[in-house]
């Protein structure tokens, strides 16, 4: 049993063959600067559902189910939610709020999104039933770089979560979209963790396999027990290292799979660069399950779901 607990849908028709663009993750990170034409394509087109692409990776590689949320861009919730309902026993959905401008520049003044976004997960959650907030854009929502601040101006929406006791994605390190690099440093999440013990955060990538990043993912991990880790892009070093001192309860099994990453092919496709990193940490089986499925089954509450993918398990 695998559940890919970090999955974005839908795509645009500038990116529907980058089979020549884009076979590493060094590639990929560089798509936006080395192919600006089609990247700002993307910004004005309409997306397109590329949900039989990720159904057909998964049944690849044995992966029954995947929390799918929107990807940067003019993607909607509502869209995602129409996604899920076409393969409600495989995929649940997350929320996004925001991401429009991770992809196409922020906004100068972030109070109007700040001050909508508790409505937005009320309606996400009771009527679109998500289980929880995607990668947070930190940019759309604060402009303050003291942690008491950012936590400040997260309060809101951080306070809507808490009230359905509903995960959150905090990303790390780096992306592959401009700005917003300084909000890769997750220390800040510390003060938001804190602020917020019943909300289980995620941070999403713990560093990317990089020291800076890493160290600091863990030193916030080890300090609130609310604070989750998804093995996307990360190394097999920095993954014993987590399952070891906060144990694998509090790690869940990841790929990115998105209209740019799945193009990946060297030195092997996504679902298989992800899944070796398990490997190279040398997880017990136990470990090994507890990753792979166990605590996404805990942390996004899937146990009380329909799912059929759950009803598999029992
Ligand atoms: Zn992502």
């Amino acid at each position: 049993m695998i559940i890919d607990t970090h999955v974005h849908v839908l795509s645009y028709p500038s990116l529907q063959d980058l089979s020549e663009k884009i076979t590493t993750t060094e590639d990929l990170i560089t798509f936006r600067t080395r192919y600006p034409r089609l990247y700002k394509a993307t910004l004005s087109e309409s997306p397109v559902d590329n949900s039989q692409y990720l159904i057909s990776d998964m049944d690849k590689h044995g992966v029954s189910c995947a929390l799918v949320q929107a990807r940067p861009g003019s993607v909607t919730n509502e869209q995602v939610a129409d996604v899920v309902k076409k393969y409600p026993d495989r995929l649940a959905g997350l929320f996004r709020i925001g991401h429009d401008q991770e992809a196409a520049g922020y906004l100068d003044d972030p109070k109007p999104v700040r001050e909508t976004a508790p409505e937005e997960i009320k309606f996400c959650i009771e009527k679109l039933h998500m289980k929880g907030m995607g990668e947070v854009f930190v940019r759309a929502f604060t402009t303050e770089i003291h942690p008491e601040k950012i936590a400040k101006d997260l309060d809101p929406i951080m306070n809507t979560l808490g009230k359905y006791k509903v995960p959150v994605q905090f990303p790390t390190a780096w992306s592959q979209f401009p700005g917003g690099l300084y909000y890769g440093n997750p220390i800040f999440v510390d003060e938001i963790a804190q602020r917020h013990p019943d909300v289980p955060i995620i941070l999403t990538k713990m560093g990317r396999g990089i020291g800076y990043y890493f160290d600091t993912s863990m030193a916030v991990a080890l300090r609130n027990t609310n604070i989750f880790f998804d093995t996307v892009g990360t190394i097999g070093s920095h993954l014993r290292i987590a399952v070891d001192k906060i144990g694998a309860e509090r790690v869940m099994f990841g790929t990115d799979w998105s209209a740019t990453w799945r193009w990946i092919s060297k030195p092997a496709d996504l679902y298989t660069i992800r899944l070796k990193t398990l490997d190279d940490a040398g997880l017990s089986d136990r470990e090994r399950e507890q990753v792979l499925w166990k605590t996404a089954v805990q942390v996004f509450k899937l146990e009380t779901e329909e799912h059929s993918f759950v009803k598999r398990m029992d």
